[in-house]
């Protein structure tokens, strides 16, 4: 089975993806890791990715779609594919599919995470790491506090207020250009919505039970 994991950046789509690859034994098929790897590995492709990505400049659709191509049509994750933030949008939608039918696989279930824009801020947003001892901390979710933090508070680092401008924008962005792929999916009754501001693990049990059925 292959599945798409569509969710908003700070969704937790990573985590819920790694989980579900050790469940099912899948292959997560991440477009960042793939250009990591490519980079890498000294490949031609990897050092014109190296060089538009230290322009500051953004790799085109047609560069990240021959990678995907690449990871489909590899025989040894036949059918055992994750999609992790791929596809952003209706272009590479488009590729997907008719790369997927190319290699006679298919979809077989489309999750889209769903969480509201204020979450999403309050989840980035809050995020506090202390450079002490490594350990996260959410001032929203999970403050820090003497029960479960032994180091001075002023080991806790917060981001600055610039990137909730980022945030919202990587947000706004995610409902432009993906809204569009998912009425496609839907189409295909391929759609399930996950309740994303659930706990880690509810969210998980969800996404466990449509995959699960999906099996049998
Ligand atoms: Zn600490």
């Amino acid at each position: 089975m292959n599945i798409i994991l569509f969710g908003p950046p700070g969704a937790g789509k990573g985590t819920q993806a790694t989980k579900v690859v050790k469940k099912f034994n899948l292959h997560k098929v991440s477009t960042g890791d793939l250009l990591r790897e490519e980079i890498k590995n000294n490949t031609d492709l990897g050092n014109k990715i190296k060089s538009i990505m230290d322009r500051g400049s953004l790799i085109s659709d047609n560069i990240i779609n021959d990678l995907i191509t690449k990871v489909i049509s590899n025989k040894k994750f036949y059918n055992r594919l994750i999609f992790d933030g791929y596809p952003r949008n209706l272009k590479q939608g488009k590729n997907l599919d008719s790369q997927i039918k190319k290699y006679k696989q298919k979809i077989s279930c489309v999750l889209s995470l769903n969480v509201d824009k204020e979450s999403i801020i309050k989840r980035i947003s809050g995020r506090q790491i202390c450079v002490n001892c490594g350990l996260i901390f959410n001032e929203y979710y999970y403050p820090a506090s003497s029960k479960n933090h032994s180091c001075d508070p002023k080991f806790l680092n917060k981001r600055s207020d610039d990137n909730k401008k980022t945030i919202i924008n990587r947000f706004e962005t995610y409902l432009n250009k993906t809204l569009p792929i998912l009425d496609f999916y839907k189409e295909q009754n391929l759609f399930h919505q996950i309740n994303g501001m659930a706990k880690i693990d509810q969210i998980f049990d969800e996404i466990y039970g449509i995959i699960a059925s999906l099996e049998t």
